[in-house]
């Protein structure tokens, strides 16, 4: 459990109090995990997989809003001691383990114990770090620059250059139509960039691909790292 570094973080005695309200599972790619406007249950802190985190608007779009990885946790307003519904849908984007974890008993830690509280925090801080800059990326940048980061964001979290991921997928994520996606996936592996197939995408020059990329991949990455990584040399 502990490859999720929120968990890895967590005080000793708080996980040992946690650890009957969590289960390990596996979660297939597509796989709801929390549906808009349902009180929030249960809580995923990623151990290998991708959660996005979604919002569809009242005529029937959607977009993904943030993306939680081995660094984080989903079910913020839970996590930060708040229950009731979300107004975001989560969504398995990249299949794998997570550790589900009951909202009430992270709750009533949150407010016991202050070495809960900092962990969880400090994520709280990378997490908005993370959408705000994903509000100036979607008004800003290119299709192009958000494709490009949006692969090497995921690439970062799964910390593997090979990915399972569709065109309609990434077309949802990125809030374009497909065809577009699949436009500009063909510009990217002409130019050796990236290599794909059904189902997958390869991410085979990063640092080319770098380049293309806006400035959001390393300013979030900074901010994660810069927040979360003294967590995991003090765990
Ligand atoms: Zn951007």
């Amino acid at each position: 459990l502990t490859r999720n570094v929120l968990i890895a973080a967590l005080p000793g005695a708080a996980r040992d109090r946690l650890a009957r309200y969590t289960r390990l599972v596996e979660l297939p790619r597509g796989e709801i995990l929390h549906r808009a406007g349902a009180e929030v249950r249960y809580v995923y802190f990623p151990l290998d997989c991708l959660i996005s985190v979604t919002l569809t608007t009242a005529d029937g779009q959607t977009a993904e809003v943030g993306v939680v990885g081995q660094r984080g946790v989903t079910g913020l307003g839970a996590v930060l001691g708040v229950s009731g519904p979300a107004h975001t849908e989560t969504v398995c984007q990249a299949p794998g383990s997570a550790a589900r974890v009951e909202a009430g008993p992270l709750i009533d830690e949150f407010e016991r114990n202050k070495g809960v509280r900092d962990v969880l925090l400090r994520y709280a801080q990378a997490y908005l770090a993370q959408l705000s800059q994903n509000v100036a990326c979607s008004r800003f940048h290119s299709l192009e620059q958000r494709m490009a980061r949006w692969l090497l964001d995921s690439r970062y979290r799964l910390r593997s250059d090979e990915m399972a991921l569709t065109h309609d997928f990434v077309a949802t994520m990125l809030g374009v139509r497909r065809a577009s996606v699949t436009e500009m996936a063909a510009a990217l592996q002409s130019r050796g960039l990236i290599e794909y197939g059904r189902g997958w995408v390869r991410v085979a020059d990063p640092a080319r691909l770098e380049a293309v990329s806006c400035e959001c991949y390393h300013v979030v990455r900074d901010a994660y790292e810069r927040l979360l990584n003294p967590l995991a040399a003090e765990g």
